[in-house]
């Protein structure tokens, strides 16, 4: 029997990829390190740290330093609240989803790699009523963050849950691996312009369109479960 939904924060509930691609790939290139942006669609998931030493390594051929990573990953978080214009935007369908989850009665879980407090702070603004701040796991909970399961396992920790009582809501490949590593059954929600076999490959249990779509399937999704 399920007994907690737990949500990725980026790309489900906030339809906040595109500025976070466009800051992660503006401030790595005016350091000289240049990815695509399907790339950093790719890496969604991973904490700050771990993505900096990731093109660190590939184009450097070395880890960043401590001091590296954070200043690179504060210019980063700056560089996202200008491109939101401390405006965050709740993914559309976002607020159904999570009214349909509370009414049936389960718990509501964060699970997401960010460390943006700028949306943290706004999560009862944008969802009033929906979360309890002890039930979120993010980037200052971890020490390895997804795709490993350790966030996901945090997550029904603070659920008092287990994995077959629960189901997750992804949007990116890293996280559904994280999920399902973590024995939870996971659907993914394709927001973003990657193709959904990455999702499936990843492990999802099921692939939809959106959140509006999620909506109108959750109650039919946790009976099943
Ligand atoms: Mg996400």
């Amino acid at each position: 029997m399920i007994k907690a939904v737990l949500f990725d924060m980026d790309g489900v509930l906030y339809d906040s990829m595109p500025s976070h691609v466009r800051a992660w790939s503006e401030t790595m290139s005016s350091l000289g390190i240049n990815a695509s942006e399907e790339e950093f669609y790719m890496h969604e998931g991973r904490t700050g740290h771990s993505t900096i030493d990731l093109l660190f390594n590939r184009t450097l051929g070395r880890d960043a330093t401590q001091e590296e990573k954070e200043s690179i990953y504060a210019s980063k978080a700056k560089r996202f609240v200008e491109l939101e214009n401390a405006d965050s935007k709740p993914m559309p369908g976002a607020m159904e989803v999570l009214e349909k989850v509370r009414s049936m009665g389960l718990q509501r879980v964060i699970v997401t790699g960010s460390g943006q407090e700028t949306l943290f702070g706004k999560l009862d603004s944008n969802f009033p009523g929906i979360f309890d701040k002890n039930k979120m796991v993010t980037a200052y909970d971890v020490q390895y963050g997804k795709p490993h399961p350790e966030p996901y396992l945090m997550g029904l920790g603070k659920a008092g849950i287990t994995a077959d009582e629960a189901i997750v809501v992804e949007n990116a490949p890293l996280g559904v691996e994280s999920a399902v590593a973590a024995g939870i059954r996971t659907i993914a929600v394709n927001t973003g312009p990657l193709k959904d076999q990455v999702l499936k490959d990843a492990g999802a249990d099921i692939v939809l369109s959106s959140m509006q779509n999620l909506s109108e399937n959750i109650e039919k999704i946790v009976q099943k479960a």
